[in-house]
């Protein structure tokens, strides 16, 4: 109750920086500038940036179309959007949910019918950590998005090691088979919209889509906050 009542006792803040701004989850002006928006446009399916092209897709995607349909993140992976992931992770910085909400609402598609879904962890690292923060940031752009959300129908059935350092055939062998959807009947032939806070080589996103079209899901979406935009994937 009392961070309720000091949200709107003390001016808002910065996400970034902890400057004082004019509203609540937003940026002050230098840190907006060190953010990377990707917007909605790019690869059609990917959303990898397609710099001076008028190309719909990007050739990764024209030579194997990904196992996502559409893949969108409101920043580049950077220092700044590095940092506002792991404040939220690891620092219990929980409101920046809301705030990464804010700045993926806009990146929904033409899917209006959905239900979203939050990559989920570990039971055991959910217990370690006490929440989720893909599922914080998915309660929240359900609530603006007005979509409904379920926490539960993807399972991460075992847990899984960290990626870093992986390269891209040994994230997809990290992960494969780890999750699972649960309720076959809600999910027939319907879209989910996958949220994530970070997006590196995708490996994880595939095999939760994976795991959701073997339930029945029809299309699978994703939204996340960042993601790694490889220098070498840009189609100039
Ligand atoms: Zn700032
Ligand atoms: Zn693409």
């Amino acid at each position: 109750m009392w961070k309720v009542v000091l949200d709107f006792a003390l001016p808002p803040r910065c996400a970034g920086c902890a400057e004082i701004v004019e509203e609540v989850d937003g940026f002050c002006a230098d840190c907006w500038l060190t953010l990377d928006w990707l917007g909605s446009g790019g690869c059609e399916r990917c959303g990898i940036p397609l710099e001076a092209t008028d190309a719909e897709l990007c050739a990764r995607c024209l030579a194997a179309p990904p196992p996502l349909d559409r893949m969108r993140a409101a920043v580049a992976y950077g220092p700044l959007s590095r940092v506002i992931a792991l404040k939220l992770k690891y620092g219990r910085k929980v409101a920046l949910a809301r705030t990464m909400a804010r700045y993926m609402a806009p990146l929904r598609g033409p899917s209006t019918k959905a239900i979203m879904v939050p990559v989920p962890l570990h039971r055991r690292r959910l217990w370690w950590r006490g929440f989720n923060q893909s599922g914080l940031v998915a309660r929240h752009l359900g609530k603006r998005w007005d979509m409904p959300v379920d926490q539960h129908l993807l399972r991460r059935v075992r847990p899984t090691p960290p990626l870093k350092g992986m390269n891209e055939a040994q994230r997809r062998k990290a992960v494969s088979g780890a999750f699972a959807a649960i309720d076959g009947r809600r999910l027939s032939g319907q879209t989910v919209i996958l949220i994530d806070d970070v997006l590196t080589s995708g490996s994880t996103a595939a095999a939760c889509a994976k795991a959701l079209r073997k339930a029945g899901a029809g299309r699978v979406e994703l939204i996340c906050w960042a993601r790694v935009v490889r220098p070498g994937r840009l189609v100039r």
